[in-house]
């Protein structure tokens, strides 16, 4: 087995500071717009982490289309980050982009149905196999209030994580295991309550701790994501989820899947491929193009209970529902969306994108034996800096390295090329072409040949 490649840190800064040196230059822009928006936005950016990027100063941009990124200064990108899922389908897809244009002129939000959220709800069903549907503004929200609901409709107080997971700003899996036990994660602002009195968190693939949490019959669910992909990526073994499905149905705890990053792998997500079952399904981001939408699925039995818990309840807030969710502006787009960009055709094109980037970076990684491994879901590819891809999250926690990372980051974007910050991940779009990965390919060579090799 390839080991490891040294990198040296004093000609790895080296180049950082050369690209960072670049990147100054090349963009006065953007640079000037960091100085006015320092005035009055926290941070200088209108979201924290939008300063969180491997730039000296944020980017700024001037549009977005397709597979391409053109920013203040004129630069054009590839653009395999796509919004971190959000635009995975690539930006405005025409078809998305009329749905908007001619609902914006026709009501926007009413607190009222129509026909497109029907619609939706049959071909959300028909997708992924889920009979009953409902909304939110945000993959967070969804899995906030799915988590509530399964909380309400079992009746018990626990949920379930793997450790290292990610299902954005719900509290309850701000969780890590150190030295095997619970600790919510110091990193949280403001955060007072203890989540791990009702949060229980065990490593993935591993079916016999997985066991052990569920056994006392207290878990609500197992939130998860089918493959993680928020720490790095870990698949998971043959056999893992029947096996972890199983044990769920045996103990009463409902299988909450998030496929929020997982829909990479077709058009009804992983558990569809894979031929899973879960109670509750999450899946935001990309389902109505990048406007702010989620969408949460319940088996018949789940939706059944769900109801009831509600009818039983004292009226007045459930502490689910927000009062843009499911407005007409979101279910034309989400309609047009998987009506017309998000087919099999797109997941046809995106798939061997995506074989060819993943099979061009194990070519090039064994080339410079660089001992790193490249690990794909469909649409979805990741390169980690360890020669035998991780089985959980510690493991995968272990290799991370951050400023190898931004220096990478920095250097493609130099070059025209942007994947997504905060680790390694690169998706293709229906847009992307042939020439496109190889462009990829091709910069991360060049980084290795300038920094390592
Ligand atoms: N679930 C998963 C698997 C995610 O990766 C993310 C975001 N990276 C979320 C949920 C949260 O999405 P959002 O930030 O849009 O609420």
């Amino acid at each position: 087995t390839p080991k490891f490649r040294h990198i040296d840190p004093q000609r790895l800064a080296a180049v950082r500071e050369r690209e960072r040196a670049a990147y100054a230059a090349a963009n006065p822009t953007s640079h000037a717009l960091s100085q006015r928006a320092a005035k009055h936005l926290m941070f200088g950016v209108p979201l924290h982490w939008m300063s969180d990027w491997s730039t000296p100063f944020p980017l700024h941009l001037a549009h977005a289309q397709g597979a391409r990124l053109t920013d203040a200064d004129g630069h054009r990108y590839v653009d395999f980050c796509l919004g971190d899922t959000g635009a995975m389908f690539g930006h405005s897809p025409p078809a998305i982009a009329r749905a908007i244009a001619a609902q914006g002129a026709q009501g926007i939000t009413t607190m009222l149905p129509g026909e497109d959220g029907v619609w939706v709800a049959e071909e959300l069903a028909r997708r992924f196999g889920l009979p009953v549907w409902q909304f939110a503004l945000s993959a967070s929200d969804a899995n906030r209030f799915a988590i509530r609901w399964a909380r309400a409709l079992t009746g018990r107080t626990q949920v379930l994580i793997f450790n290292g997971c990610y299902h954005g700003t719900v509290d309850d899996v701000f969780v890590d295991l150190v030295d095997g036990q619970p600790r919510t994660r110091d990193s949280l602002l403001g955060q007072v309550v203890d989540i791990t009195r009702t949060t229980r968190s065990v490593e993935f693939n591993d079916l016999a701790a997985l066991e052990a949490a569920l056994a006392d019959g207290q878990v609500a669910c197992l939130l998860a994501e089918p493959a993680m992909t928020n720490i790095g990526m870990v698949l998971p073994e043959p056999g893992f989820w029947e096996a972890a499905q199983a044990l769920c149905r045996r103990y009463g705890t409902l299988l909450l899947m998030d496929e929020t990053h997982t829909i990479s792998t077709g058009p009804g997500g992983y558990t569809r491929a894979h031929g899973l079952q879960p109670d509750l399904l999450v899946l935001g981001k990309p389902v109505a193009g990048g406007v702010p939408c989620a969408v949460y699925g319940f088996s018949a039995d789940a939706a059944a209970r769900a109801e009831a818990a509600k009818r039983n309840a004292p009226p007045g807030h459930s502490g689910i529902g927000t009062t843009l969710t499911a407005n007409l502006l979101t279910m034309a787009a989400m309609r047009a969306n998987l009506a017309e960009v998000m087919t099999e055709a797109a997941y046809a094109h995106m798939f061997t994108l995506a074989t060819r980037l993943a099979d061009g970076l194990r070519a090039m990684i064994a080339r410079h034996g660089l001992g790193w491994c490249v690990t794909q879901v469909g649409a979805r590819t990741e390169f980690q800096f360890t020669p035998t891809p991780p089985r959980n999250g510690s493991e995968a926690d272990r290799i991370l390295n951050p400023a190898l990372e931004q220096n990478i980051h920095l250097y493609l974007l130099n070059r025209g090329l942007v994947i997504t910050p905060f680790h390694n991940m690169m998706l293709v779009c229906p847009d992307t072409t042939a020439d496109d990965v190889d462009r990829l390919v091709a910069g991360m060579e060049a980084f290795v040949v300038d920094t390592i090799a």
